[in-house]
């Protein structure tokens, strides 16, 4: 910025141009030259001025005739015009003050008054230009918030036709800023909301009041969005008596849209969630209650084993509800972050070997072999119980969903995730081809002689409460493999299957092995 004022010396004659130029050389000012009417006009646009000294008398475009152009740009109609008159010449000054001069000075100069009024002057413009630069500083500034803003922020006329959108904005709907001007409002409006709403919204706005609410939305690719909507009148800043528009009406409209659809989407899958829980444990209750009440009214008619095989079924419904409500804790749990991100190093392998021999007992019950092929500790950051609890989901689906007298190898290794004995296809959380992570990788593999699983269901596999329709017999919440895949993520690491239906599953859990954080 440059602090120091600027004057136009405006004379045909040079000797009248160097006079000036000699009585205002070293009084801090920029000096700009002009020497004909048309000249003088061009610098003055070039230049903005704070001060224009123009002599009256020219030949061709005269004093007068260029002060009057001058006020008719609006860029220089501010610009102080002082007219140079020969003494003695009311003529001049009554036509000087009809084409908008501001002041005059008569040839020849008093030396001291004519730097007086220069400075006064000047440093009168001067103040002003600071006021218009931090005008502009604020403008500046309130446009940098605007565009640094999350929020859609639109700005229309009083009649909803936009002016502005900021970045976010562009982004959500899709719309560019040039694409936007001049349309109105209704750019985004879906056929999902109301006809009249946007009626509504605007009969309000213009009566002076907040309107907030959500609506839905479309981009410009007609893809629909829940948006939270704020839309708030905007009055004019000049007094209300200079304003040209009553000060009850608003002279612009700003509205602000928040993309809710992340968040409508997560309370969707809340409620999902919700009556699945609901109706998986409706299930074994209401199991339980038959039975139950049947043991209770026919209690002395039967038999003594037919009542030990009722307990024994309200027992099992009851197992299988409790293990319903751990796994729905613990998902929630997870979901709310309410979940410990302690890490240590942990040895997979030995993890591997304690679950393996604590879960040793159900398989043999079912004349299993499990065994953990021989390896070596291999250390990753992780949560014990967490990782523990993944190994074991695993282990307990290869026992259950193996027929009696399955084998079931369990084995750990350091890989790197491009060999190509992984197969590609392995769904649940697993990296795009192209993103793979480089490094090494701890891999557990779970490895049964089992029923297998057809390739249609791999893909959902991991879905909560998911399970294949021709295994209900087995127990199960539907929740284990789920709760793997998160506790997975949380962990930096991916879980996937393979399968081959009547054959066999390989479950296999990939973490990111300590050398490489
Ligand atoms: P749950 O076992 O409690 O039903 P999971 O989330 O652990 O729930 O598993 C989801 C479904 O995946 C199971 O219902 C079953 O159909 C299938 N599944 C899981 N593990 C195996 C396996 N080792 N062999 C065959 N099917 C499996």
């Amino acid at each position: 910025m440059n602090h120091k004022s600027t004057i136009l010396i405006v004379d045909d004659l040079l000797s009248a141009r160097e006079v000036l130029r000699g009585l205002l050389t070293g009084q801090g000012y920029n000096l700009a030259f002009a020497s004909n009417g048309a000249e003088a006009l061009a610098k003055a646009t070039q230049l903005i001025p704070d001060l224009i000294l123009l002599d009256a008398m020219m030949p061709g475009m005269n004093g007068f005739e260029v002060c009057e152009r001058l006020r008719a740009d609006p860029l220089l109609a501010e610009v102080s015009v002082i007219m140079v008159t020969a003494l003695d010449d009311p003529d001049s000054r009554l036509r000087g003050i009809e084409a908008g001069v501001d002041d005059f000075i008569t040839k020849p100069y008093n030396r001291v008054e004519l730097q007086a009024r220069i400075r006064i002057i000047t440093r009168l413009n001067h103040q002003r230009r600071l006021h218009l630069l931090e005008l502009q500083a604020e403008r500046d500034r309130t446009q940098a918030i605007l565009e640094a803003l999350g929020e859609a922020v639109v700005v229309t006329d009083a009649t909803g036709i936009i002016q502005y959108v900021n970045p976010a904005a562009e982004t959500l709907t899709g719309f560019t800023l040039a694409e936007a001007q001049g349309q109105s409002w209704r750019l985004w409006q879906s056929e999902e909301t109301t006809a009249h709403l946007y009626d509504e919204i605007l009969e309000k706005v213009q009566a002076g009041q907040l309107w907030q609410g959500e609506v839905v939305n479309k981009r410009k690719d007609k893809q629909l969005y829940d948006a939270a909507l704020t839309v708030a009148p905007l009055f004019s800043p000049n007094s209300p008596g200079r304003s040209p528009v009553p000060p009850s009406q608003p002279v612009s409209i700003v509205s602000v849209q928040r993309d809710i659809t992340p968040l409508k989407k997560a309370e969707q899958a809340k409620n999902e969630f919700v009556s699945n829980v609901s109706h998986e444990l409706r299930t074994p209750l209401s199991v339980i209650t038959l039975i139950s009440d049947n043991l209770d009214t026919h209690y002395e008619r039967l038999e003594d084993s037919k009542r030990r095989k009722m307990i024994r079924d309200i027992q099992k419904h009851t197992q299988v509800l409790n293990e319903l409500i751990g796994d729905v804790l613990e998902i929630s749990r997870i979901d709310s972050q309410r979940i410990s991100m302690e890490r240590d190093l942990v040895d997979l392998y030995h993890l591997l070997q304690i679950e393996v021999s604590e879960i040793l007992p159900l398989a043999r019950q079912k004349s299993h072999t499990l065994q953990a092929s021989d390896g070596e500790p291999i250390n990753v950051l992780g949560h014990q119980a967490q990782l523990r609890q993944v190994i074991r989901n695993l282990l307990t689906n290869a026992i259950k969903y193996t027929p009696d007298g399955g084998q079931i190898n369990c084995a750990c290794k350091i890989i790197s995730l491009s060999t190509p004995e992984i197969d590609q296809k392995q769904v649940a959380n697993w990296p795009e081809r192209d993103n793979l992570p480089g490094g090494l990788w701890a891999a557990l593999r779970v490895v049964d002689t089992g029923i297998g699983i057809s390739q249609e269901h791999l893909p959902r596999l991991f879905n909560r409460f998911y399970r294949i329709k021709t295994q209900h017999k087995i127990r199960g919440t539907g929740l284990g493999l789920a709760i793997a895949q998160k506790l997975m993520e949380l962990h930096g690491g991916y879980i996937a299957v393979a399968s081959t239906l009547d054959k066999g599953s390989t479950f296999a859990l990939y973490l990111p092995l300590l050398e490489n954080e």
